[in-house]
């Protein structure tokens, strides 16, 4: 092939045969057959063959081009083009033979295909039909469908025989009634006619089944060798008698938890040791991770180290920062505090603090991960809400490290519990742990759903509450508009909404004090409202969704959010956990705008139903799928091929045995799976 091709299929990553034979079509067209006319059903891509009976050329709006064709049945279907040249016009004329493929839609004038693809029969022309259902390829810039078709069809001629391209040794469990590799490649993409399109469509056909169950594999495979990789790496062991720590459990006006003693159990368990730690603790709002968090710190400074918190905003470093002073400062220990917003002279003095080992814990945003912040001893990185960080961010604070070839140990914590099985693959370079249950006494916080036809009912509702000296909180959120292009972006139309809904609810409630945070607010602003709203001397908070990670008010316990059907469970779940944190019944309000989808009815339903933050994220997993839950950027998994963590969730199990037996009786093919499935995508990656 000539040098522009080649570069296009590179530019995607395509750059041997085995590349392509990996490249898998999106959907497939069925044009083994023919259908009449008068069959054709609304949404469903069929191919007709009939002749030109009228045309219409119209410019009512734009130019149009409408071709009525019939088969002899009593009806007809009209070809309608927006785009189209003169010669076009020329071919349609009456009585001229078409064969045509599209998806008819309901019309002006019965069903009607938009863009089909067609061709002009000569009069005695009777072509052949397709043998096996067209693929359809992702679209690659440079390289025409056409041109794709023939090189992937010549790449699969080269397709050695099926001993030789099967990697996975036989009689391996989970592969039972699935086809092999090299059937399960063609299969794909040369589909014999009386192949089941609806299975196919849906991704869960056999075929692809097996090459999911490969793809997750090489993945998890992936996953455990940088885990291998990292423990290799050394550590300074944190295994001294934990008085400090006992110290500061003395100290706290509560017991732990169960939950929180095993999680912190593990914890120390894996700071013994001489390699690194890298555990993710999930737990619900509420759980209580911080003081988990505390705990693991004394571990490391009983040690002579230092211990680098980071949160993803502010106002919860801030929070982060608080109660560890108040935890730790009586114990001797000083924690440092490094923002954006701490400059000057207060910087330079962080950052000698952090760099003479005088500050044994350093409390801070993403400034903490800049260039310039060195530490004189950092032996503990704990990373809070690390969905919200990059892998890189995470990387850059753990290079911070001694350099004398240890690196410190990793705790990251995350409200946001993900589904065990996917937690078993997208962090199987972590160990993982969770904290399952809430401190006593909390009571569940109850949930309705509320058309925004009630507003007024729920402006008394808010009146009597402050009344009885309960706090509400008011959560705006505005996404739509933000897409008008040049007009401001989600958190200015945010804010403008919350200053509104500020002036109207305090127009509507004398006597209640409202204050107001939002995103565009100056961070001494944001602070001063939050803490007018923390000390209780202001009873209402309106607020955008920057009130999502952190705040801890206890006697806060009305919330409501405002267009809550636009929002993903797990946001609408965490913002729910800043009500219901103390001992008074708690209640949120989901406010929607009629009508609601059935998608967005199901998720406020899974809302009313449950607090538990796992089942939760179960039910987020069935409804958005893994790709929104996780994110490329929060786990570091490159975009799967044919995979789909929602879908092919029943296969993990067996994944995570097969990776087990692989790595223990036959690494070499264990090292060609991920070379196979993960060497393209990290050119992908790359490009
Ligand atoms: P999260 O897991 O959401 O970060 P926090 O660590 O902020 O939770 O804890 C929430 C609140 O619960 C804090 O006020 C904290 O002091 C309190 N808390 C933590 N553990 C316990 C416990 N075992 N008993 C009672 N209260 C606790
Ligand atoms: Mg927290």
């Amino acid at each position: 092939m000539g040098d522009r091709l080649a570069a296009s299929l590179a530019a995607r990553g395509l750059s041997t045969v085995q590349d392509l034979w990996f490249l898998l079509p999106l959907r497939y067209e069925d044009r083994t057959r023919l259908t009449a006319i008068a069959d054709l059903r609304s949404g469903e891509p069929a191919q007709v063959e009939g002749t030109v009976e009228a045309v219409e050329r119209g410019f009512r709006y734009r130019p149009m081009l409408r071709v009525a064709v019939g088969d002899g049945s009593h009806r007809t279907v009209v070809l309608r083009f927006f785009h189209f040249r003169a010669a076009q016009v020329a071919q349609f004329r009456p009585g001229v033979r078409l064969r045509c493929f599209g998806t008819p839609r309901p019309g002006q004038h019965g069903l009607e295909i938009v863009h089909p693809s067609y061709r002009v029969l000569a009069a005695d022309e009777d072509p052949a039909l397709g043998e096996s259902l067209d693929p359809v390829y992702p679209s690659i810039e440079g390289v025409g469908p056409a041109t794709l078709r023939k090189l992937i069809g010549q790449a699969l001629e080269k397709l050695p025989p099926a001993e030789a391209l099967e990697l996975l040794p036989h009689g391996t469990p989970g592969l039972a009634g699935l086809p092999g590799l090299r059937e399960s490649l063609l299969v794909l993409h040369r589909p014999a006619p009386g192949e089941d399109l609806a299975a196919l469509g849906a991704g869960t056909h056999p075929a692809q089944r097996r090459l999911a169950l490969e793809e997750l594999l090489a993945h998890h495979l992936g996953l455990r060798r940088q885990r291998l990789a990292q423990q290799q790496l050394r550590a300074r062991a944190l295994d001294g008698p934990g008085e400090l720590a006992r110290r500061l459990r003395a100290q706290l006006p509560f017991a732990l938890t169960g939950a929180q003693q095993r999680v912190y159990q593990q914890v120390r368990a894996d700071l013994a040791r001489p390699s690194p730690m890298q555990r993710l603790v999930q737990g619900d709002v509420g759980s209580g991770k911080t003081v988990v968090a505390a705990l693991a710190a004394t571990l490391a400074v009983e040690q002579g180290g230092q211990v680098a918190l980071a949160a993803p905003t502010e106002l919860l470093a801030e929070q982060h920062l608080a109660n560890l002073r108040a935890w730790l400062e009586p114990l001797g220990i000083r924690v440092a505090w490094l923002a954006g917003k701490v400059t000057g002279k207060a910087r330079a003095a962080a950052l000698a603090d952090v760099a003479s080992g005088a500050a044994q814990v350093v409390v801070g945003t993403h400034a903490l991960m800049q260039e310039g912040v060195a530490f004189h001893d950092l032996v503990l990185v704990i990373v809070d809400e690390q969905h919200r960080f990059g892998v890189q961010q995470r990387l850059a604070l753990r290079d911070k490290g001694p350099a004398h070839g240890h690196v410190p140990h990793q705790l990251v914590m995350t409200a946001t519990p993900i589904p065990r099985t996917l937690a078993m693959t997208a962090y199987a370079d972590l160990d993982v742990s969770a904290i399952d249950e809430l401190p006593p006494g909390r009571t569940p916080v109850q949930t309705v759903a509320v058309s925004a036809d009630r507003r007024p009912e729920l402006v008394e509702r808010i009146r009597v509450a402050c009344a009885e000296g309960r706090q509400v909180y008011w959560v705006c959120t505005l996404i739509e508009e933000a897409e008008e292009p040049g007009k401001g972006q989600g958190p200015g139309l945010q804010a403008q909404a919350a200053e509104r809904t500020f002036e109207q609810l305090t127009a509507q409630l004398p006597g209640v004090r409202v204050g107001l945070v939002h995103g565009r607010m100056k961070a001494s602003g944001k602070q001063a409202a939050m803490r007018a709203f923390k000390d209780g001397h202001t009873d209402l908070l309106v607020a955008t969704t920057v009130i999502e990670v952190g705040v801890d008010v206890p006697n806060a316990s009305l919330m409501i959010i405002e267009n809550a059907e636009r929002l993903g469970l797990a946001q609408l779940h965490q913002l729910r956990g800043r009500v219901g944190r103390g001992a008074a019944a708690s209640s949120c309000v989901l406010l929607y705008q009629p009508p609601l989808s059935a998608t967005a009815r199901q998720r406020l339903d899974v809302l009313r139903r449950t607090g538990d933050g796992f089942v939760i994220a179960e039910e987020d997993l069935k409804l958005r799928g893994p790709g929104e839950l996780l994110g490329t950027r929060q786990t570091g998994l490159a975009a799967f091929r044919i995979a789909d963590l929602a879908r092919d969730a029943d296969l993990l199990p067996k994944v995570h045995q097969l990776a087990d037996r692989l790595l223990t009786s036959a690494p070499d093919v264990a090292d060609r799976v991920i070379a196979r499935w993960i060497g393209g995508a990290a050119r992908y990656a790359g490009a």
